[in-house]
């Protein structure tokens, strides 16, 4: 059988050295993958060509499987941004980011178990903004009823799938009457079909706080493009920051894998960044590869690259984001070392 190709964009940033460590960890574990390197965003420019290439973009049809490191999006030049772009382009619209606590990694909560599913190609993301008059800006939120129900129906799915017992919908649909409003009940009337997974709705400012409080209440989070962004940061902190969370971006034809994580440009070059999330997020792909293509060396070979850096976190092998000495490459290599 001929390796899996998988189309790797490294991205800019701390997108490279977490991309090679991450490649180095994916080598010791035996992972049957013919990588396809492809380039976006600040890399695409340096390299003459667009931010988001069409090459690119074929490339990931072609495929179908992507896994990313974050891009940076040249600000004050008119380009609207990138990871934004790829996931409406490849209509990618179910952001799942898995937030869990790890052996080794010291956080307030022990026992954080909680999936957030984001929408991802609607909300105030549409990028329609206008100025009206100078001093007058506005900014258009869009959701539709065909975007509500299918992300509704998606996390209902994955819950029913994974065995995941409850969603909760975070909104402001008393002050967003028609958008939030809309999604809220096209969740609500999901659960109709789902009766054996609980299902709640609460104010996101409330929600907020009770996430802060107590995030083992909650399982599973579904909410709208922006707050969807803002609180997977959020719940990336009870778990200790975004050197630790996964994601994968899906849609019914392709799914990108990238971490949570931004291009981090205070920190690049400097071997300060974590590439435990982009080799969590590797993790994600290689079992969505297993499920897709019913091979479970894919899933085998997840399984060893997961109980690698159970064993290094375990063992006290940190980054310095989790208090510890080790730099990107260092971390890689204590993995790489502990694949059995
Ligand atoms: P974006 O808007 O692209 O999502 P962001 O504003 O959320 O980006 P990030 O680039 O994600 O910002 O990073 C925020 C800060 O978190 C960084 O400045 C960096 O200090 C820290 N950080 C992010 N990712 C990592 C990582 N993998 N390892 C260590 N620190 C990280």
């Amino acid at each position: 059988m001929p390796s899996q190709p998988v189309v790797l964009i490294p991205g800019d940033g701390i997108g490279p050295e977490v991309t090679e460590a991450v490649l180095h960890v994916l080598d010791a574990a035996g992972a049957d993958i013919a990588w396809q390197r492809h380039q976006a965003g600040l890399a695409a420019l340096d390299a003459g060509l667009d931010v988001l290439p069409a090459q690119t973009l074929d490339a990931i049809r072609d495929v179908g499987v992507a896994l990313k490191g974050p891009c940076t999006t040249p600000v004050g030049k008119g380009f609207s941004s990138i990871n934004v772009q790829l996931r409406k382009t490849l209509n990618l619209y179910a952001a799942v980011r898995p937030v869990r606590c790890l052996d080794g990694v010291a956080t307030r909560f022990d026992d954080v178990d909680l999936i957030v599913v984001r929408e991802n190609t609607e909300g105030l993301y549409s990028g329609v903004e206008n100025e009206i008059t100078p001093g007058v800006v506005t900014s258009l939120k869009v959701a539709t009823e065909i975007g509500c129900t299918r992300i509704a129906r998606w996390a209902f799915e994955y819950a029913r799938r994974r065995g995941r017992r409850k969603i909760t919908v975070f909104h402001k649909a008393n002050i967003m009457k028609l958008t939030d409003g809309l999604f809220l009940r096209c969740a609500e009337s999901m659960h109709d079909e789902f009766a054996d997974i609980e299902f709640e709705s609460m104010i996101i400012d409330a929600g907020c706080m009770k996430l802060v409080q107590d995030p083992t209440r909650f399982d599973m989070l579904l909410l709208e493009n922006l707050y969807g962004d803002v609180v997977s940061d959020l719940c990336a902190g009870l778990v200790g920051g975004l050197g630790v969370v996964p994601g994968a971006n899906l849609g019914a034809e392709q799914a990108v894998f990238e971490a949570v994580h931004g291009s981090a440009p205070d920190i690049a070059g400097k071997g300060l960044a974590n590439p435990l999330a982009l080799l969590m997020t590797a993790v994600m792909m290689l079992n969505h590869l297993a499920d897709r293509l019913h091979d479970d060396a894919h899933r085998a070979c997840g399984a060893r690259v997961r109980d690698a850096y159970n064993r290094a976190l375990a063992e006290g092998m940190l980054t310095r984001d989790l208090g510890g000495s080790l730099d990107t490459t260092d971390f890689a290599r204590a993995v790489a070392d502990r694949v059995e």
